[in-house]
């Protein structure tokens, strides 16, 4: 899979009647499509509708996903919301609906009831009991492998091919109290480690060891060869760029993750992690200076 023209490559495209403005989306928002689970009947809601929303991928319990809106125009996925305080992220966020009934109550020793009636087996579903603090108490559905699977294969591409994507979230966080998609048995954690590498220490280290850096500039220095930039300084699979030797990039902040020192720098347009030791302060009029170019 690939992106052109802001579709997905071998994935299904049903244009939505409501698609708005051109956006650059840093993050993903995933949902629950909280409506019937029969193949293509959220996919038809959410593509046309009187409510005036959208979204870009639906993903079906079989794991078939459809793309509605290209990725980088605005869809209306996430209503009033908040991350990081920036408001309204429908402006800056992919939006992804896994087909899932949503929250469910018991209906009767064997069986669960959805908010629209319908009833499910708790056995042949594998419902769950769950209570979290952001949830509340409910009756759960898990997502499929096949879900999942696709899930993560979507993400892959997003997260390779757009440069500006940089986390991945759910609706509950950033429209808390008022939304709780995905469900508490979605495995969000294992998920932003596998596309965004967070395995390591790198990012629970990085909130309170980071630090302004020494140096506003700095050249690349990898004769012969180019550096990778990486999303988190760590050597999990998270390069989102390769810096040509001699490059001049500007520094915002430095740290020391396992004894190793990194810069974080700015390179088209978006901020990612170097390793510091093949970078070269910048001099104040150096002599024979060529880094200028970035
Ligand atoms: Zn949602």
């Amino acid at each position: 899979m690939g992106i052109q023209y802001g579709k997905v490559t071998g994935v299904d495209f049903k244009e939505a009647r409501w698609i708005g403005r051109e956006i650059v989306p840093s993050l993903v928002i995933l949902h629950d499509t909280a409506s019937r689970i029969e193949k293509g009947n959220a996919a038809r809601y959410l593509q046309n509708n009187d409510a005036k929303v959208s979204v870009q991928f639906v993903i079906e319990r079989d794991g078939h996903i459809e793309q509605q809106v290209p990725v980088n125009r605005k869809a209306s996925h996430a209503g009033k919301s908040e991350y990081h305080g920036r408001e309204w992220c429908n402006g800056f966020s992919i939006g992804i609906e896994m087909v899932n009934p949503g929250r469910m109550t018991r209906a009767s020793e064997q069986s669960a009831r959805t908010w629209f009636g319908q009833k499910f087996s708790i056995l042949e579903y594998g419902i769950e009991e769950a209570e979290t603090p952001q949830h509340g108490h409910g009756l759960w559905m898990p997502y499929t492998e096949e879900q999942i699977t696709a899930l993560v294969g979507l993400l892959q591409t997003l997260f390779s091919s757009i440069p500006s994507l940089e986390d991945i979230t759910t609706h509950w966080y950033v429209s808390p109290g008022r939304k709780v998609d995905s469900n508490p048995l979605f495995p969000l954690e294992h998920i932003r480690s596998l596309i965004l590498g967070r395995t390591d220490p790198a990012e629970a280290e990085l909130g309170d060891a980071e630090t302004p850096a020494a140096d506003d500039f700095v050249i690349i220095s990898t004769p012969g060869d180019t550096l990778n930039m990486r999303r988190w300084p760590s050597f999990n699979p998270n390069v989102i760029a390769q810096i040509a030797d001699e490059t001049r990039v500007p520094v915002i902040a430095s740290v020391t993750v396992g004894g190793r020192e990194w810069l974080k720098i700015i390179f088209g347009g978006i901020a990612g992690w170097i390793v510091k030791s093949y970078a070269a302060p910048v001099t104040f009029s150096r002599p024979g200076f060529r880094g200028a170019e970035t």
